[in-house]
């Protein structure tokens, strides 16, 4: 049975002794409730008051001992979204000799990881906020195996998706609702609490409107990395599919934010990319078929939505094509764009939207999470349908925005070609494509730096450099040196990009001054390296 905890590998007087007597040990990583981890031995857990529990006694250890600033607002957050206050961690306290007058603990074994799922009936959220956070922050910590037992706690059903939790481990992920099954005190003999955010790229407007996160971290390896894994749980091979076998996806919706024309565009995009096409849906493939058939897909097309996560499966050099509806503006909704333009992910991505309101359905007498309006003041619905463009907006209810988004569209296959065939750089081809390096340059060894004055109002300088050391392993297409001479004093600097290792500059150099020099070296235009140590000079 998947639901039991077996006991029997638990020695119970073992671990209730230990329990008692060392209490709950917490050591943390992170500075800020937002980037915090924490590991715990014999974290106990409530089922009646639904409360985490932590138990004191002289063995007891809680770093960071934050006092009452856990409460400030919370010791972590247990979902991968930022500072979302319907997902924060807390424990409360006891004394271990409370255990006497409390119901026996049922001790879960197995090492477990407890977060909350951030939004499990969207597939774009359950990859963004959960598989992709969930398999990275097993990655970091060598206690996780394939082992691991998920405690979701959020509160939620399986919801639709659920299978794909399950590939993260062996064991049956458990939801909060299971847990009472197994007795009013459970004590997780050793437990981590907390997602990474690492792989995260987008953020949903709670604070700001929706947008790419200020500060990614995650670059297209890591994702292929994770697509290989869920991949490989679901026996689907990335082969080499013979020649003159490249194809398009149009990944369609049929309950909503239909596209109106699907199969005049189809033949339209056959037509134009010369490719076969092939239409997917989640009503009618299972993810496993989608996601084996876009893996070797060169042409991603759909509808703005969730469907798109999985353009992170396509293969390197593939094309995303996102539609938005009309009054939509794709540069406000970039979750797909953001993923597709990731370092190393190596898609192109075009986004198209709707201008033709002839061409666009909407549905004002939907319920209001469809889009409807009809519950809004009658000025307020004239406004929306007089808008031509959505304003910027926070999350999550704007009734605009709905409104607009759950429009279906018949799409405007001229203008569609033209954005696809002014964006596109060359014809989406998966085989052609090469990884880019990502290998940047060290610092440049040796900075020397020579001055001469020609006259009372004419110097020299001549800078020169050797190469950083790991140039000579590397075959690099084009390596440059960047220099900046600062006067000192001033907050302006020259900057000047040169192909040689060395350079004599008498332009805008002064006699009797004083100077500073900075060299660095980037490898194909991008890659730059750091700066070797300022060179001070006086002419
Ligand atoms: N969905 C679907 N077919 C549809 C409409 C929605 O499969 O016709 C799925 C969609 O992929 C997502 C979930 O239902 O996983 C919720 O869709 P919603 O429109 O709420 O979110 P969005 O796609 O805009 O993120």
């Amino acid at each position: 049975q998947s639901q039991e905890l077996s006991q029997a590998r638990v020695d119970y007087h073992a671990a209730l002794l230990a329990l008692q007597e060392q209490g709950t040990r917490m050591i943390c990583s992170g500075k800020m409730h937002t980037d915090r981890i924490c590991r715990f031995d014999y974290l106990c857990y409530c089922t009646e008051a639904e409360e985490f529990v932590f138990f004191h006694s002289n063995a007891s250890v809680m770093l960071p001992n934050l006092g009452p600033r856990r409460f400030q607002p919370a010791l972590l957050d247990l979902s991968s979204v930022e500072d979302h206050n319907t997902q924060y961690f807390n424990f409360m306290e006891l004394p271990a000799a409370a255990l006497k007058f409390m119901p026996k603990p049922v001790f879960v074994p197995d090492v477990t990881l407890i977060l909350n799922r951030f939004n499990p009936d969207n597939l774009m959220h359950i990859f963004h906020d959960d598989i992709l956070p969930i398999f990275y922050t097993m990655s970091q910590y060598s206690d996780f195996d394939n082992e691991v037992r998920l405690v979701f706690m959020e509160g939620w059903g399986e919801g639709p998706h659920f299978d794909l939790y399950r590939l993260l481990s062996s064991k049956q992920p458990l939801l909060k609702e299971q847990l009472r099954n197994f007795g009013k005190l459970l004590c997780f003999t050793k437990s981590y609490v907390g997602l990474s955010k690492m792989t995260t790229w987008y953020q949903y407007g709670f604070v700001q409107p929706q947008g790419a996160k200020a500060n990614i971290l995650v670059s297209g390896n890591e994702i292929r990395q994770f697509a290989a894994f869920i991949m490989g749980k679901l026996n689907i091979t990335r082969e080499e599919s013979p020649e003159n076998n490249e194809y398009l996806v149009v990944f369609s919706r049929s309950i909503n934010r239909l596209i109106l024309n699907e199969a005049e565009l189809i033949l339209a995009l056959a037509q134009e990319f010369q490719m076969k096409a092939i239409t997917v849906s989640l009503e009618e493939h299972s993810l496993a078929e989608i996601i084996r058939v876009i893996s070797r897909a060169s042409v991603l097309v759909s509808m703005h939505g969730a469907q798109l996560i999985t353009s992170l499966f396509l293969p390197r050099g593939a094309a995303v094509v996102e539609l938005f509806p009309y009054a939509v503006n794709p540069d406000h909704y970039t979750p797909y764009k953001t993923l597709a333009s990731l370092p190393g992910m190596d898609l192109q991505y075009v986004a198209w939207k709707n201008t033709i309101e002839e061409n666009s359905v909407a549905f004002p007498d939907r319920p209001w999470e469809q889009g409807g309006i009809a519950h809004l003041e009658v000025e307020e619905q004239e406004r929306i349908l007089k808008s031509t463009e959505v304003p910027r907006h926070l999350c999550c209810r704007n009734p605009e925005w709905l409104f607009r988004i759950y429009q279906d569209t018949k799409v405007d296959i001229p203008s569609l070609l033209e954005v696809m065939r002014q964006t596109l750089k060359s014809k989406p081809n998966p085989k052609k494509v090469r990884p880019t390096s990502a290998v940047h340059p060290g610092r440049v060894r040796e900075p020397k730096c020579q001055t001469s004055v020609q006259a009372t109002n004419e110097a020299k300088m001549t800078v020169s450099w050797q190469i950083p050391w790991n140039l000579k392993y590397l075959k690099v297409r084009d390596v440059k040196y960047e220099v900046w001479i600062q006067e000192q004093g001033e907050n302006t600097y020259m900057p000047y990009i040169l192909p040689h290792q060395n350079y004599t500059f008498s332009e805008n150099i002064k006699p009797f001054t004083t100077y500073l020099v900075w060299v660095r070296c980037i490898f194909n235009k991008n890659l730059l390296g750091p700066f070797a140590d300022v060179l001070i000079l006086v002419t």
